[in-house]
């Protein structure tokens, strides 16, 4: 029953998902599906992973014409990481559809080549809401053909601040419209919006059943401030610090960590909402790709970010308040593997800690940690190194160009190149630690696609 044959798609949508190799839908998608094939409404309870992006791609890829040159689904998402990876599932969708416009926009990013990949109407526009939002206001983006309107991670939309943007957002683009809104949790704020701006909705709740929830240790230790940064490395010393997320409550004490650990011997980079577009993607980059082990990031910069899966997280910081806990521990646990959560936490921290233990409603697994005695400088080395090439997509550099011409000329073996990132104007790719000098010194003296670009290696 849960099959996706047994729903009424276009045969380009079907074809898509046999690519994929999506045969059955998961439990969103069956519930979510039906109604929205069939123009309703629907607020729907779900998280990162649960397959909500597809869920409500196939629902506006199922409503759009591609005949007719205007815009017709509009995807709002918190963050630019986020509008990213939702393109990309829709561009993969819609693979078999020929001819759809899909433009991203999003603040951050400069607003020239925006408006002039508008001189002609996208079909699907998916953004942040502060710059569609602009988009809207300037004319240079026009909402009256607008059949799908979605509003993904709403509540991190409204943690953000973005509730008068949207409604601002649903004030200018056409009345008639169906509005899909996705949503982790329910708070009275998102039922607000909810009605405020939908009809009707259908509401769906998937409760996750337990054994499919990933399984999170949890450690609580109380630190002296003085030692906590002794603490955290110690802690990222072991086999679970080769991939693991820090947080820090404030921006300056994620320079300061992150500047610590990399002194102490750690390939690590410093993530937050101050940063330059460019740098955000170079570090995410670099720790998707493993040449960084430690990401130092703040709550806000951590948003949105496609790295669910990490053995371990460490709150430097103890959470100001108990769903922000939440949400950082959500970031450890693969499928099949305990993810580790430890929490720092200082004697004065300690209410902060009791208003955790309140939500969760059991005692905190408290632990102690005993400091070893330091020791000189030991490395911590990332598996890999990040070359960055200075052309991309506009040059039409691709990723098996790269390959080629690290496998070819440069004489590497596959199996010793890691990701390949391609960006507009720029290119990345890990090379394993120990021959990207190596590499890097073939790529200069060859040529990529037959032409010299710029190289360098980062770190
Ligand atoms: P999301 O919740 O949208 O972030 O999706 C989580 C992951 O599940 C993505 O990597 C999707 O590619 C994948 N996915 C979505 N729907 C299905 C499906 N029906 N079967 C298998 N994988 C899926």
């Amino acid at each position: 029953m849960t099959a996706f044959a047994t729903l009424p798609l276009k045969p380009a949508l079907l074809a898509s998902l046999e690519t994929l190799g999506y045969t059955e839908m998961t439990p969103v998608q069956a519930q979510s599906l039906p109604p929205m094939l069939a123009g309703r409404d629907v607020i729907a309870q779900a998280q990162t992973g649960s397959g909500k992006t597809a869920a409500f791609g196939l629902a506006l890829l199922q409503a759009l014409q591609v005949e007719t040159i205007r815009l017709q689904a509009l995807v709002l998402c918190p963050t630019r990481e986020l509008a990213d990876q939702v393109s990309k599932a829709l561009r993969k969708l819609a693979a078999n559809i020929p001819n759809v416009k899909l433009l991203t926009l999003c603040g951050g990013m400069p607003l020239g080549p925006q408006l002039a990949s508008l001189a002609h109407d996208p079909h699907i526009v998916v953004g942040t809401p502060g710059r569609v939002q602009e988009h809207l206001k300037r004319g240079s983006l026009h909402g009256g053909g607008i059949r799908v309107l979605v509003l993904d991670e709403a509540d991190r939309m409204l943690d953000m601040g973005f509730s008068e943007a949207i409604d601002d957002i649903v004030g200018r683009i056409a009345k008639h419209h169906q509005t899909l809104l996705f949503s982790a949790t329910y708070p009275d704020e998102i039922r607000a919006v909810s009605q405020r701006v939908q009809q009707e909705p259908v509401a769906i709740t998937v409760e996750v059943p337990t054994e499919a929830k990933p399984a999170i240790e949890q450690q609580f230790i109380e630190v002296e401030p003085a030692h906590k940064l002794d603490a955290l490395a110690q802690l990222l010393s072991g086999e679970r610090g080769q991939h693991a997320l820090v947080f820090c409550n404030m921006r300056k004490d994620v320079d300061a960590v992150a500047q610590e650990l990399d002194r102490r011997g750690f390939s690590a980079l410093a993530l937050h909402g101050d940063m330059e577009q460019r740098d955000r993607d170079e570090v995410l980059v670099r720790f998707a790709n493993r040449s960084c082990n430690v990401l130092v990031a703040t709550d806000v910069a951590a948003r949105g970010l496609d790295i669910a899966a990490l053995p371990l997280v460490v709150s430097h910081d103890i959470a100001h308040d108990p769903d922000t806990h939440t949400h950082r521990i959500g970031r450890t646990g693969r499928a099949g593997e305990t993810g580790l959560a430890i929490t720092l936490c200082t004697p004065r921290e300690r209410p902060k800690a009791a208003n955790i233990e309140e939500a969760q409603g059991a005692p905190l697994p408290w632990c102690t940690l005993k400091l070893a005695p330091p020791r000189g400088k030991t490395l911590h080395l990332a598996p890999m190194r990040t070359l960055v090439i200075d052309a991309g997509r506009q040059d039409k550099l691709r990723p098996g160009d790269i390959l080629g011409a690290l496998t070819g000329d440069a004489g590497l073996d596959a199996k010793d190149i890691g990701k390949i990132d391609v960006f507009a104007t720029r290119a990345y790719v890990a090379i394993g630690r120990a021959l990207a000098a190596k590499a890097l010194e073939r790529l200069r003296a060859g040529r990529i696609k037959g032409r010299n670009f710029r190289v360098r290696a980062l770190d």
